[in-house]
């Protein structure tokens, strides 16, 4: 294939790419959720979902991070924020509001997948995906607890968006009893070490690679935000 044959088919593919994350903002809302009951666990965010090296969050999350990370191009800057069970330290330190979700790996604060700190078209993702799951300001849609965009100081488009999924009460650095989710197909499953595809209900499943303790110790009771 010559070089401008080959850009031309790149663009077309790009193309074909695009109107997955240009259409998002027609999604319907989540339908229904549920709540996950079953055990919580700090792992890596995959491969799939494009994010800053090291972050992690609660594997119960994931689903339904990937099937939002497929039709809102985006890059997970901070997940779970806290100590792992063998003492090192992950995600953004005192970079969060006391009571944050991101201290129970509940939380993502994600940026455009085209870095930029200005308030641009990179941004239109972003844009749709806040107003998806936050159409009216301070009423997210279930599953979600708290949305920080426009209108919450120090988040917005240029800076990021905080997506928090609701779950049970949990002190800092522990994991919560339940979750709770929207739904998923098969594709947005967890992957298996070997890449192949677990069957649904994925969250229901077993461990996922990661860490190798559920539990790990903290103290303060939790309050609200990002
Ligand atoms: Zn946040």
């Amino acid at each position: 294939m010559n070089p401008s044959r080959l850009i031309a088919t790149a663009i077309a593919l790009v193309a074909l790419l695009l109107p997955a994350g240009a259409g998002a903002a027609e999604l319907p809302p989540p339908a229904s959720t549920r709540l996950v009951y079953a055990p919580g666990k700090i792992v890596p965010i995959p491969a799939s979902i494009p994010h800053e090296a090291g972050d992690m969050v609660d594997k119960r999350i994931i689903p339904d991070l990937r099937w939002i990370a497929k039709r809102f191009p985006l890059y997970v800057t901070d997940g779970y924020s806290g100590p792992l069970p063998n003492g090192t330290h992950v995600g953004c330190d005192e970079c969060h509001t006391r009571g944050s979700d991101h201290y129970n790996g509940l939380a993502v604060d994600v940026v455009p997948i085209e870095p930029s700190s200005h308030c641009d078209s990179d941004w239109a993702a972003i844009t749709s995906l806040a107003l998806w799951a936050e159409p009216v300001q301070n009423e997210p849609v279930p599953p979600f607890r708290w949305v920080g965009y426009e209108g919450d100081a120090g988040h917005g488009c240029g800076n990021h968006l905080h997506l928090s999924w609701n779950h049970a009460p949990a002190a800092q650095f522990q994991l919560a009893e339940w979750v709770e989710v929207f739904p998923v197909g098969p594709a947005e499953g967890e992957t298996t070490p070997r890449g192949r595809r677990a069957r649904a209900p994925k969250v229901a499943q077993g461990p996922a690679g990661g860490i190798s303790q559920a539990k790990f110790g903290g103290l303060s009771p939790r309050g609200g935000g990002d």
